[in-house]
């Protein structure tokens, strides 16, 4: 076998991960060849192996500028569920506490050290890491950097000092924040030397992406989250209202749901965080204030209430979804009096606000347009948002509702033609709430009132529901048939393109609506017809997240710091049932196994045992019943008749069982000749070895012997290589 490089073995041993992703590794070789980089990754890309491997591999303390104090605790606290020894420096902590890192430091026993901005720039910092050993200098969230984003931190402008001061040491720079200013300053500013730029791409393919029509979306949302039955998900809203009423809403059908927002206090607020991030409290409707400085691996859905006022804020605020790549879910409520409302809070701010520029409110509203294209959008939507970010997607991408809805296109002329006709005979007076109204012939009393019952078109387009005429007319409001005079009151006008359409012979394409009611129903049906290996898996998924939580709750540590959701569900689909089979599993470090294995192993063994005594086997049972009875003294024979099953597969589970290091004693079953005879005819024959061939060369032995012997060879093999 070649030599596992360093770097892997400690991805293995501290991780429980196989392989690096991409970029990592060639990020990794830049940090460990002591040159400089710039790491640009999306969220839950994996940026933060890209230093903590190397810190591991080095000589010397990383020390790791991290701008958010909370984010800052939980990393340390990751790391050291790994068995890693980090620590943290900042304005939180006692003097005393402080002063034990330092030393920590000095004496070199820290391989990450996290450190507030305010810290690092302090001179008195300055002496520290010179009485230490510093092995690389990381600055996460490096985008704070630059005065143009909104997360600035004028400390941050200071940290050209590193260079200086520490000429010898490597700089890496990361964040999630890709655009090209942000980038130069970065550089420019933390002088950077001859800096590789590694720019991953931005796409989240684990999220799914949806967009449903706005109405009764507080039923929609509460349909969509009882389906979905303790996952952990976020619904942002735009006013503070909204979250409390949504929230209320939630708890009075069974869902325990909290809100949060500005106008809390803060301790009111810490609390509605940890009670998510601890598990017990999964769903939280939020202004947009909530997720940042949060770094919960396993949020499963994020659902937009209300249209985000841009591209970016969306894709942000999304992105909180999914870190830890498992599949995961958004959906954005969207009805085109969202955007007007945003419209008019910008314009209404724009007027009070005195530094406020037309220039800006141009700016404003250009995104927000950005934002309703994506949202009316009739093409893959993945494909729409990363081209924003100046991405391209060769192919649809099959996970978004377009992809999976493909529009149906139809002759919408004389749909167009009803609409268009009304609004000339309103005198293009009228907003769409209006129009829409007098087509499905409403006798409110504004439409009486101006005489409106009286019009030709009053109620000419009764075949179409209210979301249908608003999603039709956002059609045509895209092909330029219409324009929004948004200066009058929103009336709707006609241009040139609708008199073509209304007195020509233009022809117009319009999307069939699909009535979106499909995202609850959809993932019902889709969860129906489950086979049955399918449904235990999940159902022990469950057993093992309620242990996760158990075990959480009695250290004090949020779950997803016990084990990952990759984890539990890899526990859950592969069964493992003794210790070997552990160190296969994602994320099962040495630490993690050391302290949560047999907690796991346990759990799995008895769920397994619960179903086999139940209606028939689930993978893995077999040898757990055969070992038992083992265990309580019966000989082969025994089993082999208790069970209903030959002599020989009872032999092959023991070997498979001592193979994997159970206690066993094979010398009743094999003599050290017959190990020796099984040995030497190997090396005549190629893996996979065959059992008839090995009988041909080894004089006929009985195969229940050649079972042991292999399995007796195979775990010498696999200790020769452990001692090594
Ligand atoms: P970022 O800081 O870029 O948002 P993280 O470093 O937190 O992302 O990583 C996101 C998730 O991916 C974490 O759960 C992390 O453990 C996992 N991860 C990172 N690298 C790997 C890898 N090589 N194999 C498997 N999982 C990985
Ligand atoms: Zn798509």
């Amino acid at each position: 076998m070649a030599m596992m490089k360093q770097t892997q073995l400690a991805l293995k041993k501290y991780f429980g991960y196989d392989t690096f992703r991409p970029m990592q590794e060639d990020i990794i070789q830049r940090v460990l060849d002591k040159k400089d980089s710039l790491v640009l990754m999306p969220t839950g890309g994996g940026k933060s192996i890209c230093y903590q491997i190397p810190a591991l591999v080095m000589e010397g303390t990383c020390i790791v500028v991290s701008p958010l104090i909370s984010l800052m605790q939980d990393q340390v606290q990751g790391l050291r569920a790994n068995g890693i020894e980090a620590a943290f420096l900042n304005s939180s902590q006692s003097r005393s506490d402080a002063a034990k890192v330092e030393n920590d430091f000095i004496a070199g026993t820290l391989k990450l050290l996290y450190v507030s901005p305010e810290k690092l720039v302090a001179q008195d910092f300055v002496t520290l890491m010179k009485a230490g050993r510093v092995s690389i200098f990381a600055i996460d969230e490096a985008h704070c950097i630059s005065s143009w984003g909104h997360d600035f931190r004028p400390e941050y402008t200071q940290l050209k000092f590193l260079k200086q001061q520490f000429p010898g040491v490597p700089l890496i720079a990361l964040t999630a924040t890709a655009d090209k200013i942000t980038r130069r300053d970065i550089i420019e500013q933390i002088q950077l030397q001859d800096p590789t730029v590694f720019i991953a791409s931005f796409d989240r393919p684990n999220l799914s992406l949806r967009v449903a029509p706005g109405q009764k979306r507080k039923e929609q949302i509460l349909q969509f989250v009882k389906s979905r039955p303790g996952e952990s998900g976020i619904i942002y809203c735009l006013s503070r209202k909204s979250t409390e009423d949504l929230a209320e809403k939630l708890c009075s059908n069974g869902i325990p749901a909290k809100y949060y927002h500005a106008m809390m206090s803060p301790a009111d607020r810490l609390r509605v965080q940890q009670e998510f991030i601890n598990d017990t409290t999964p769903v939280i409707c939020a202004t947009i204030a909530f997720g940042m400085g949060i770094d919960k691996p396993n949020v499963r859905w994020v659902i937009h209430y209300n249209l985000p006022r841009n591209i970016e804020s969306y894709y942000q605020e999304i992105g909180r979804a999914g870190r830890d790549g498992l599949p995961s879910e958004t959906l954005l409520f969207y009805s085109f009096s969202d955007a007007i409302t945003y419209r008019e809070m910008l314009q209404k701010s724009a007027l009070e606000n005195e530094r406020a520029n037309a220039e800006n409110l141009d700016l404003q509203l250009a995104k927000l347009d950005r934002m309703v294209q994506f949202a009316d959008a009739l093409i893959c939507r993945r494909k729409m948002l990363l081209n924003y970010f100046a991405e391209h997607l060769d192919k649809d991408c099959g996970n978004c509702d377009v992809c999976q809805n493909p529009p149906q296109h139809f002759d919408g002329r004389v749909v167009a033609q009803k609409a268009l006709s009304a609004i000339a005979r309103m005198n293009q007076n009228v907003a769409m709430g209006i129009l829409i109204d007098v087509l499905r012939g409403s006798h409110r009393h504004e439409i009486i009132e101006k005489g409106f019952d009286k019009i030709k078109t009053f109620g000419a387009g009764r075949e179409y529901s209210y979301v249908e005429w608003q999603f039709y007319l956002a059609q045509m409001l895209n092909l330029g048939l219409l324009e929004i005079a948004y200066d009058q009151k929103h009336a709707l006008k006609l241009t040139e393109e609708s008199n073509k359409v209304l007195f020509g012979d233009k022809n117009v394409h319009l999307v069939r609506m699909n009535i979106q009611k499909d995202i609850v129903e959809k993932r019902r049906e889709e969860s129906k017809p489950k086979s049955r290996t399918l449904s235990i898996q999940e159902e022990l998924f469950e057993r093992l997240r309620a242990l996760r939580k158990k075990i959480a709750r009695e250290r004090g540590i949020p779950p997803y710091l016990v084990l990952g959701d990759v984890t539990l569900e890899e526990l859950a689909r592969k069964k493992p049932l003794l210790d070997a089979d552990l160190q296969n599993i994602t994320g099962m470090g040495e630490r993690k196994i050391q302290i949560y294995g047999d907690l796991f192993l346990e759990e799995i063994t008895n769920f397994v045992r619960e179903k086999n005594e139940g209606d028939g086997f689930v993978k893995g049972a077999t040898y757990i019943a055969t070992y038992d009875l083992f265990k309580k003294g019966l000989s082969v024979a025994e089993i082999a008749q208790l069970r209903g099953l030959n002599e020989v597969t009872i032999f092959s589970h023991l070997a498979y069982l001592y193979e994997k290091g159970e206690v066993i004693e094979l010398q009743k079953y094999i003599n050290a000749k017959e190990i020796a005879k099984v040995r030497s005819v190997l090396p005549m024959i190629t893996e996979p070895y065959k059992m008839s061939d090995i009988q041909k060369l080894a004089d006929g032995m009985e195969y229940h012997k050649i079972r042991l012997a292999l399995a007796s060879i195979a775990r010498e093999a696999k200790n020769r290589k452990k001692d090594e």
